[in-house]
Order: structure tokens, then sequence, then C-alpha cells
């Protein structure tokens, strides 16, 4: 059995002592558990990691993303522009707020938004831009960024599938006036829970945010604005803490099992796999192959014991939340939708041995020999 991914194994590697028991214990003994010391530590601990001045904890992922569009004031008549192809996260956000979400295709190699095709979806009610790093690859920021100041909006990065992904020397997250971030458990660094993290370099935006996660409050029952209530609590922020440490080398790990995974896959009939570039650190949340057998090979590698999934099956803009905003999506999204038929994840982790990829290549190639 190779699983998709191996929660425990990484869990395993924390270690007696400095594992997640005890941190679970201390914040128990700290008796503090909401706004306390881990998060404020944390903060700044992953503000250092992305390269960012701040850093606010919240809720969740989604919850990032719509605080971050909130505090940038956009509201209904408003549009965004995100991926056509992504998780629906990214568009929920754009709706909390009462706007539109405007979808641009993928470069159908890459999976990110196709900077060539945001130009055309830009209208005079344009606010913002949203590029998803999907699957822990940064989308082309420059091209995003130049088409972004020619008209005056703000690109906000969905990061919440590339923690430690770079652009040059820049980690995502840095890269856009805004960065939103997830820590669901099966991210790249992962809570034991739901978390999620806003970072910028930006004071107003930062302060903005700050209260507005914390029902307008920064001073106890001062109430500058209206918020919600969504912060990344004391646990997951202690747990986040320990966990980062790890990051970089799990994110090392996981490049050696995608390298492994391109150096045997090459060449291979029927499948299509994605590159490394060298101005770019892919986190390698996922890795995703496209074949139009699909379904075929995902039957066959599940029969031998080999856990795939599909990120994502529909697209957002197929699904019944929205498919009546696009009746004619089939027909003006062709890649979008051809790619919801053909894109597979192979199992992804730092816990993957030689010997698993190992497996899983015969196993594909065996597939398509027969
Ligand atoms: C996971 C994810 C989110 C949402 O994060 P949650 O913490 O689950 O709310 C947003 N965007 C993308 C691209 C994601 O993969």
């Amino acid at each position: 059995m190779i699983k998709f991914l191996d929660i425990k194994a990484m869990h395993d590697e924390l270690g007696e002592g400095r594992g997640l028991e005890s941190t679970f214990a201390n914040v128990l003994k700290s008796n503090q558990f909401i706004l306390g010391p881990e998060l404020a530590a944390f903060e700044q601990e992953f503000a250092a990691y992305c390269g960012t001045a701040y850093c606010v904890g919240v809720g969740n992922g989604l919850d990032a993303l719509t605080i971050i569009l909130k505090a940038l004031g956009i509201s209904s008549g408003d549009e965004v522009i995100v991926p056509a192809h992504t998780f629906i996260a990214t568009w929920l956000s754009v709706v909390e707020c009462g706007a539109t979400p405007v979808p641009v295709e993928p470069d159908p190699n890459t999976f990110n938004i196709d900077p060539d095709r945001i130009r055309a979806a830009i209208t005079a009610s344009t606010r913002a831009i949203v590029p998803v790093h999907l699957y822990g690859r940064p989308a082309d920021m420059t091209a995003i960024q130049a088409i972004a100041d020619e008209h005056g909006i703000p690109v906000i990065e969905d990061a919440a599938q590339s923690h430690g992904a770079a652009s040059g020397p820049d980690r995502t997250g840095s890269l856009g006036i805004a960065a939103a971030f997830s820590f669901y458990p099966a991210k790249n660094l992962g809570a034991l829970g739901d978390g999620g993290a806003i970072t910028t370099s930006n004071r107003e935006l930062f302060e903005k945010v700050l209260r507005y996660r914390n029902y307008g409050s920064v001073t106890k029952y001062q109430h500058e604005t209206t918020g919600v209530n969504s912060r990344l609590d004391e646990l997951q922020a202690a747990f986040l803490r320990l966990k980062l440490n790890h990051l970089e080398g799990w994110n090392a790990a996981r490049r050696r099992v995608a390298k492994q995974y391109i150096d045997r896959l090459s060449g291979i009939a029927n499948i299509t796999i994605p590159q490394e570039t060298n101005h770019l650190v892919h986190a390698w949340h996922l890795f995703v192959i496209k074949t139009d057998k699909r379904d075929m090979l995902a039957n066959a590698l599940g029969e031998q014991g080999i856990e795939t999934v599909i990120h994502y099956p529909v697209a957002p803009m197929f699904q019944a939340a929205f498919k009546h905003r696009f009746p004619k999506a089939a027909q003006a999204f062709p890649i979008t939708r051809q790619l919801q038929g053909q894109v597979l994840s192979l199992p992804m982790g730092p816990h993957l041995t030689t010997e698993d990829v190992d497996r899983v290549c015969d196993a594909i190639v065996q597939v398509f020999s027969k």
C-alpha cells in the first residue's frame, strides 16, 4: 500500500520530547489558548520565513483570502480575476466580499493562470488579481504584476499550496501586496486542524487585517471597525512552530521525490509530466501528471494499492454553486475543461522512499505497455 500522503510519518519524525505531545502539554499548562505568545512567535517566525514584514494568523486559508480582499475594500460591483483551474476556495473568497470572480484559463503546461489571458479579462470594474501557486509551483508573478501595475490594481497570492516555494530568491508570500496561506493538515505546512495566515509587508494592510480577524479590535473592547472572529489559536500556532522547523527538510524530500518521478517517467507515451524550471523553487505540494487515460490509470494503480487523487475533478465554474453564472463555460474555457478530465496526482510527500516511487513508476510503465 502506497499512501497518497502519510501525515503520520511526518509526525513520527518530530521525535520524543520535542514532539507534538509535549507541545500540547506546554500550551495546556500555560492556560492561554487565544491570541497568546505562541501565536505572536509563530507570526514572527513565519513572516521571517516568507521574507515579509508581517504575518497575521487566522482561522483557515479561505478566511485569509477573504480578509485580505475585504481589507482592500473589495465589495459588490467589483470584479476579481481568479484562475479557472483552482480549488473553489479562491473563488469563494471573492463571493464572500460580494464581488464577482472573473475566471482566466490556465497555461496547460504549468497549470497556473495564463498571464497573457489576464489582460483580456480586465474591465473597468477589475479591482484585484488573485493568482494561485497551484500544486506548489509559483505563478508567473513578474508578468502578472506588470499587467496589474498598468491598471493600478493589487495582486494577492493564494499561497495555500506553496509554503517554501520561491521565484528567484523571493519566497511565495512575499510576491504580491499580500498572500493567503492555509495550514489545513494536508498542506506542506499543516496544523492539527484548521489554520491560516496572511503575510504582507504593507503596514496599512497589516493593521487592517489584524483588526478585522479579531472583531475589528486590537485593544480589548475597543472596536475601530467591524470584523470577524478568525484567529489562529495557541495550540495550532505551537504545533506549526514545531513543524516550521521541518518544512525545509520536508520540501527537500518532496523535491527528491519529484526528481525521481521526472527521471523515471520522462518520455513515456500517453502521459505528460510536470517539469522543474531553473528560476523557480517548486514546493511540490502535488505531483500532477496529465493523461487522456486518467480514469483507467487511476483504477489500475488503485488495484495495486497505490493511492492517487484528482485535483480537481470539477472546476468551480462547472460546480452547481457556479454553473448558472457560466452557461457557456464548456466552449469558453476549453483548457480548464480538458484539464479536469486529464489530471492525476501521484503519491507525494516526504514519507515516500526511493522504492515507493520506483513501485509507482513501474506500475505506470506497466499499465501503458499492455
Ligand atoms: C487549501 C486551499 C485553500 C483553502 O484553505 P482552507 O484552509 O482549507 O480554507 C485555498 N486555496 C487553495 C488553492 C487551497 O489549496
